[in-house]
C-alpha cells in the first residue's frame, strides 16, 4: 500500500472496484429507511429512473422507465422514490476513490462508481486486499463494493484493462458481475 496513489506503473494485479447500484446506495448512507426495500433514483426533472436499488430490478424496473409507469408500485410493493442529487453523488465519489487510492500502487478512476487500482502480491495476498478494501468502504463511507481482479505483468495498458478485467474470473463469494 503507497501513502501516495500513483495513476501508472506496476503491480501484478489489476482490481477494479465497483460501488453497487451506486447513487441508490448514496441515498441509503443518510436514510435508513431506503435499506431492504425496493428504490429508484430519478432523472433530473423526475422524469425518468435513473437507478435502482437490487430489489427494484427485481420487481422488474428498468433504467429510463419513465416515473408515472412505476408510481403505482410505491402503494403496491412499498417502493421509494428520491430525485437525484449529484452533489451528493459527487461527494461520495470523491471520498471513495480517495480511499481506493491509499491501497493501490497506482489509480485509475474509471467512473464515477469505479476505479481500477494495481495491487502487488500473489493472489491469496489479493485476495485479503479485497477483503479490506471491502470493509473500509463499507465501513468509512457506508457504501457496498465489489471488487474483481485479474492478473496482470508489468506496465498496465489501460485501454486494455477495462476488457481484460471484465473478462475475468471474478474472485468467488467478494464479488460479483461488474456493471
Ligand atoms: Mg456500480
Amino acid at each position: 500500500m503507497s501513502a501516495e496513489p500513483r495513476t501508472s506503473g506496476h503491480s501484478d494485479h489489476v482490481a477494479l472496484v465497483d460501488v453497487n447500484n451506486f447513487y441508490v446506495s448514496c441515498e441509503r448512507i443518510f436514510d435508513y429507511s431506503l435499506r431492504n426495500r425496493p428504490v429508484v433514483v430519478l432523472s433530473n426533472n423526475d422524469g425518468c429512473v435513473v437507478a435502482r436499488s437490487q430489489e427494484a430490478k427485481d420487481l422488474g424496473i428498468a433504467t429510463g422507465e419513465p416515473f408515472f409507469k412505476v408510481r403505482r408500485l410505491m402503494d403496491s410493493h412499498n417502493l421509494a422514490v428520491r430525485s437525484s442529487n449529484y452533489e451528493l453523488y459527487g461527494d461520495i465519489s470523491a471520498r471513495v476513490m480517495e480511499l481506493l487510492g491509499r491501497f493501490g500502487t497506482w489509480q485509475e478512476v474509471y467512473s464515477i462508481d469505479e476505479s481500477f487500482i494495481g495491487l502487488n502480491g500473489t493472489l491469496e495476498q489479493v485476495r485479503d486486499t479485497a477483503v479490506q478494501i471491502r470493509a473500509a468502504i463499507t465501513q468509512s463511507i457506508g457504501v457496498p463494493v465489489c471488487v474483481g481482479v485479474s492478473a496482470t505483468t508489468g506496465i498496465v495498458a489501460y485501454s486494455s484493462v477495462a476488457y481484460s478485467t471484465r473478462s475475468s474470473e471474478m474472485l468467488s463469494g467478494i464479488t460479483k458481475e461488474v456493471s
